[in-house]
């Protein structure tokens, strides 16, 4: 679903984006590290097609969804709005509980964004980029303001949301063994281009023991 290369991004004289080549394949779950400032949430909005101040290659197949570091909800829609938005033809209410249901937010569908905690309105974004059953799934930092235990239920959501429709997902994170767990491959973004690649064990015994990690700290 992604193509990149030779991707530049400059501010000013700075390239904070320097000759970058990546692919993403469709079905492909990837992790995306890097320090704070190396220029992670600048390559997802040039993916996004939010971004086109860049020379080099950039190709993005099929439907994009993206889920911001700062979850840009508009204030003067009600949540369940904020989650159809971008729907087209189908009935986007019903889609909208369901998918709030699964982030645990049924009781604000109709609160106003401004109402939300920061966390709250991070699941909002996460439950309007999942709704698009997109072809390729941008996350920067969804789970950052999530306590533990709510962190754990929405990897499991977006591992199940990726089982069940194998978008390609690019996913930023800071955390090492989130990266782990759910990535097929983790790369490290450093002075402007992936610098490093690595490769965790597969996946099924992994997704086995955070089911049951899950389950056993779940259950009260
Ligand atoms: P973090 O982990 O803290 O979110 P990041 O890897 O996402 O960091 P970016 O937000 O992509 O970092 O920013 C990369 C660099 O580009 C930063 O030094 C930032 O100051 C700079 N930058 C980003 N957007 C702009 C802009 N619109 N104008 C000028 N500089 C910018
Ligand atoms: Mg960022």
């Amino acid at each position: 679903v992604v193509r990149v290369r030779e991707l530049v991004r400059q501010f000013g004289t700075r390239k904070v984006l320097d000759n970058l080549d990546l692919d993403v394949r469709r079905g492909e779950f990837v992790a995306l590290l890097g320090r704070s400032g190396s220029g992670k949430s600048t390559l997802l909005r040039v993916l996004a097609g939010l971004d086109r101040e860049v020379s080099g290659d950039v190709r993005v197949d099929g439907t994009v969804s993206v889920a911001f570091q700062q979850p840009r909800l508009l204030p003067w829609r009600r949540v369940w709005r904020n989650v159809s938005l971008g729907l087209h033809g189908v009935d986007g209410r019903a889609v909208a509980d369901r998918a709030l249901a699964e982030v645990r937010l049924s009781e604000h569908a109709e609160a106003w964004p401004i109402t939300l905690s920061g966390g709250e309105a991070q699941r909002v974004s996460l439950a309007r980029a999942l709704v698009r059953e997109p072809d390729l799934l941008l996350l920067d930092e969804p789970f950052g303001a999530l306590d533990a235990l709510t962190r754990l239920a929405m990897h499991r959501l977006v591992e199940d949301l990726w089982q069940a429709h194998r978008p390609g997902v690019l996913l930023v994170t800071h955390d090492i063994d989130e990266a782990l767990q759910l990535a097929d491959r983790v790369l490290v973004l450093d002075e402007g281009r992936i610098r490093a690649e690595h490769l965790p064990p597969p996946r099924p015994r992994r997704h086995a023991d955070l089911t049951e990690l899950r389950d056993r700290v779940l259950v009260d």
